[in-house]
């Protein structure tokens, strides 16, 4: 694997301590849409600090825990993902003054320190252990793991395929997470599996989720019970996982604690919260998960107006989610070029898109807009029923699509 290093073919001026006229935090989806977008429309100075030397197409995990795709299928070395034209950093950022003399002011790390004109935060959201008692230790010894971790993804479908008999637990993660209701594809996928297999009634599979419902959207809501009750699953619902110790998983519950014993394998997804280098540099506001703080419609921050925020990392009022990206990009880059030469801002109306399998090979794309009404990007056919070609699109063509296109910010 190629390790991260500097550009060769960046700007000859780059050096240490250097200044950007936009620096992006995170080459993820959101970074690298963005910069490569920027690039596209004329920007002559953009840097990306990325610390990762790989790069993921992260809506793959979940195939990859029903056994249905492999890690070389989602990873990429992130030196072929930067955009042409961008100066890569390959650094962790570790505070943020937004009140620099020079603009604001990161310091990585290392210690480097870096100005800009124009400071664009995606660092997505990082997993908060803390909250979860026992769910690190249970990870650790492989009877947990999720599709959201990276280094257990490959070992979920593993662990569930050859079950024939006892329990096995699922979570969706409370919000803000990383697309959370996705967690929903390795159960249901692993159900129909059982299904086929003849194994399923000897399955006791529960299903802690932590709203009513599944989704946020009544039609697709009712798919979705409808499917979980087909394959019985038990649904606790209002319910978070307090803690995990010796394959026991602890529930809590509208009616209380409940114990859930003699666990085979819990797909438990850890909680998540933002850097806590977003909060102490004072760019969140209530936000409880400490996501940096924006007008959720410019996504530009409302005491710093060199800063702006996209992605998993930007509070908007919406379930976060990659394909929320392909809005968000198409927003904030206009917006950027407008405050330099003046213009009006864009909007974005809170578009996020939900796609969640209802079997081995079906899938449901629910998308709504920040209020929870439909926003369907194409009105025929009705993409929340679940469909064959709804499930190819989202394992083989939109990976297709990730690489070629919003990656080079042509989408
Ligand atoms: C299992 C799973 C399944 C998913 N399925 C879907 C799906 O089917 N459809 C969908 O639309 N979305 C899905 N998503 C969500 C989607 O992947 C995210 O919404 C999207 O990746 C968010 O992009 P981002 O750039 O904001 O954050 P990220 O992709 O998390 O990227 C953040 C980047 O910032 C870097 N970074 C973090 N901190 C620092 C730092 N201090 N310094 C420098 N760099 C830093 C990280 O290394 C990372 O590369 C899924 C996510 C997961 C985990």
């Amino acid at each position: 694997m190629q390790h991260p290093q500097e550009h060769p073919r960046e700007h000859p001026t780059d050096r240490p301590g250097d200044h950007h006229d936009v620096l992006v935090v995170g080459g993820g989806n959101a970074g690298i849409s963005l910069a490569a977008r920027l690039l596209r429309d004329g920007a002559g100075d953009v840097a990306v600090v990325e610390s990762e030397a790989v790069h993921r197409y992260r809506p793959l995990l979940s195939y990859v825990a029903a056994g249905e795709a492999t890690m070389a299928d989602l990873e990429r070395p992130a030196a072929d993902v930067m955009p042409g034209g961008v100066t890569w950093i390959p650094e962790r950022v570790a505070a943020v003054d937004p009140e620099g003399a020079d603009g604001p002011v990161l310091t990585t790390a290392s210690g480097r320190r870096i100005s800009c004109t124009t400071l664009v935060l995606c660092p997505g959201l990082e997993e908060d252990w803390e909250a979860t008692p026992g769910l690190r230790e249970a990870y650790a010894a492989g009877w947990a793991g999720s599709s959201f971790v990276v280094e257990t993804a490959p070992r979920v479908w593993p662990a569930l395929r050859d079950l024939t008999s006892g329990r096995v637990l699922f979570t969706v993660p409370p919000e803000p997470a990383p697309c959370g209701a996705t967690a929903l594809k390795p159960l249901l996928m692993a159900c129909d599996h059982w299904q086929r297999a003849g194994v399923l009634g000897d399955l006791d599979v529960v299903l802690v989720l932590p709203g009513s419902s599944p989704l946020v959207l009544a039609e697709a809501d009712a798919e979705l019970d409808r499917v979980l009750d087909s394959y019985g699953v038990r649904v606790l619902r209002e319910a978070r996982v307090t803690g995990l110790e010796g394959r026991a998983v602890r529930v809590a519950t509208a009616a209380g604690e409940q114990v859930v014993d003699d666990v085979a394998f819990a797909h438990v997804v850890p909680h998540y919260r933002a850097a806590a280098w977003v909060a102490e540099a004072g760019l969140s506001g209530k936000d409880p998960a400490g996501r940096v703080e924006v007008d959720p419609s410019t996504l530009r921050h409302p005491r710093y107006p060199q800063v702006w925020a996209l992605g998993d990392a930007a509070d908007l009022g919406i379930r976060p989610s990659g394909g929320a990206l392909r809005k968000q990009v198409a927003v904030l880059a206009p917006n950027i070029r407008a405050v330099s030469r003046g213009g009006a801002l864009e909007r974005y109306d809170g578009y996020t898109v939900m796609p969640v399998t209802t079997g081995r090979r079906r899938l449901m794309f629910v998308e709504v807009d920040r209020a929870g009404r439909r926003e369907p990007t194409v009105r025929f056919p009705d993409l929340v029923r679940p469909r064959r070609t709804s499930w190819w699109v989202d394992r083989h063509a939109l990976p297709q699509t990730y690489f070629r296109r919003i990656l080079r910010g042509k989408v």
